[in-house]
């Protein structure tokens, strides 16, 4: 129906990231102040970045997709911010995440296996936010917008939390989370993936 996606994965030369990899861009990690992970590449590898990034004291943001059912529990111990979207969410919890409260039950589950903080994406509803610090679920709306290709929201939203993660760190979760929607939502509004992600120049003043 419209509004949602379909995806083909065809994992090809993501799998042949290797061990060897990370330990040759081990500085890059150690310097980070942000390190993203998903599941894009071999489960193991990414893990064993979020342990690296961890040990040198740089935020994690692991976003488990695609989603495995038997992901291995330390995700979910090494992961300061685990974002999920709702398909993802189900897939981890067995919640089907229809509305916003389903997404606070998945959110209380996943702090129960060790996250900091939960956000699960809910498309056009923006996210829903739950942390060990303000255990009260928050959900945070997106814009209105006339969405024309959602695939790659996730993705552009994850981004854009990174990036205020390493730039902004003093912001408020939340007010990272309503500007990453923000970012999100101009990229819904373009076709396309990567093609939808808009430059800086062509957002609002506001967001930085
Ligand atoms: P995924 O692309 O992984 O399925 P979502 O559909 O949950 O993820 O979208 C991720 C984010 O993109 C949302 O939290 C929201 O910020 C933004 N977004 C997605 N769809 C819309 C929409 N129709 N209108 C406004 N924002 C949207």
């Amino acid at each position: 129906s419209l509004g949602q996606n379909v995806i083909v994965i065809v994992p090809g030369a993501n799998l042949l990231l290797n061990f060897e990899d990370l330990k040759r861009a081990s500085d890059v990690i150690r310097k980070a102040k942000v390190v993203v992970c998903q599941l894009e590449i071999t489960p193991a590898v990414s893990l064993e970045a979020l342990k690296m990034a961890r040990a040198s004291g740089a935020k994690t943001l692991f976003n488990p997709a695609p989603a495995l059912a038997d992901l291995d529990p330390q995700f979910y111990t090494h992961s300061d911010i685990f974002c999920c979207n709702e398909t993802e969410a189900e897939i981890l919890t067995g919640i089907p995440v229809g509305n916003l409260e389903d997404a606070e039950k998945v959110g209380h589950m996943l702090l129960e296996r060790g996250c900091k903080l939960v956000i699960v994406t809910l498309g056009a509803e923006g996210c829903m936010m739950i942390s060990v610090e303000e255990p009260i679920p928050k959900h945070v709306p997106a814009g209105k917008v006339r969405a024309v290709d959602t695939t790659g929201a996730g993705d552009s939203f994850v981004g854009a939390l990174a990036f205020y993660l390493a730039y902004y760190p003093k912001l408020p979760m939340e007010e990272m989370i309503r500007k990453s929607n923000c970012v999100a939502s101009v990229s819904v509004q373009a076709s396309g993936t990567q093609s939808s992600y808009p430059y800086r120049k062509d957002l609002p003043r506001d967001l930085f």
